[in-house]
């Protein structure tokens, strides 16, 4: 993801009044401005938004590109005012609550093209993770907060709008799932028997030694098993040295 530094300049002319934003949640807007582009709405913002002094910190564009205008951490000038009054003393502090975001779109209708959603999915998922939101709870559209038909398609279709949320939350579980565990390593080969020690063993040393002096043993593999012909040859050869 790639986000493009077009930070608005500091002043409250400019959407900016550079107070604190300790952010709870993010808000989605649509620029209500068909097949405008993201820089224009940037710098209609920069230009005082024709005396309404309104800012948001990103703006979505139509090829999925994300300009951020106020940083985070600044309260941005997107969703104060109420349309509703159910929504009076909230919008008092929308604006010091959440992070606000404009997404572009290429007809009146106001529904969002591929290529923003998915900027939009990314930046939101991206967001929940460092602020800590809960994606289920945090993300809501500007008509939430305040009652105005912002963003345009996903107030008038609701159901596109729990969509939208649905992959919103499903990117942030797979961005967030804990990794696979690695398989098991295999287990190490048994380590091979050590070898027999081919010295004879001490308390039959002398014996061994004198059978090797007398030539009843070539002296070779004290400790491996006897076959049947070195057992009749070994008695032989024993029974030779006995004095006739
Ligand atoms: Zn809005």
């Amino acid at each position: 993801m790639k986000i493009e530094d077009k930070l608005l300049t500091p002043g409250s002319a400019h959407g900016r009044p550079g107070t604190t934003l300790n952010p709870k949640g993010v808000l989605v807007h649509y620029v209500g401005n068909p097949g405008s582009s993201a820089l224009a709405n940037r710098n209609y913002f920069e230009a005082g938004s024709g005396g309404n002094h309104v800012s948001a910190h990103y703006i979505i564009g139509l090829n999925g590109e994300i300009l951020l205008c106020v940083p985070e951490k600044e309260c941005a000038m997107h969703a104060g005012k109420s349309y509703s009054s159910e929504y009076a003393t909230m919008a008092k502090t929308n604006n010091s609550t959440y992070i606000g975001i404009e997404c572009c779109h290429p007809a009146a209708d106001g529904k969002f093209n591929d290529a923003t959603t998915k900027s939009l999915i990314e930046l939101v998922v991206d967001m929940c993770i460092r602020w800590k939101f809960n994606p289920e709870t945090a993300v809501k559209r500007h008509y939430d907060v305040t009652g105005k038909s912002c963003p345009l398609y996903y107030v008038k279709n609701p159901s596109d709008w729990a969509v939208l949320k649905a992959k919103i939350v499903a990117a942030y579980k797979a961005a967030t799932a804990a990794p696979a565990p690695a398989p098991a390593p295999a287990p190490a080969p048994a380590p091979a028997p050590a070898p027999t020690p081919q010295t004879p063993s001490d308390w039959a040393k002398a014996d061994w030694e004198w059978a090797v002096s007398e030539g009843i043993t070539d002296g070779t593999n004290p400790r491996d098993p006897v076959t049947r012909e070195q057992c009749i040859a070994l008695i032989r050869r024993s029974l030779s040295k006995l004095p006739k």
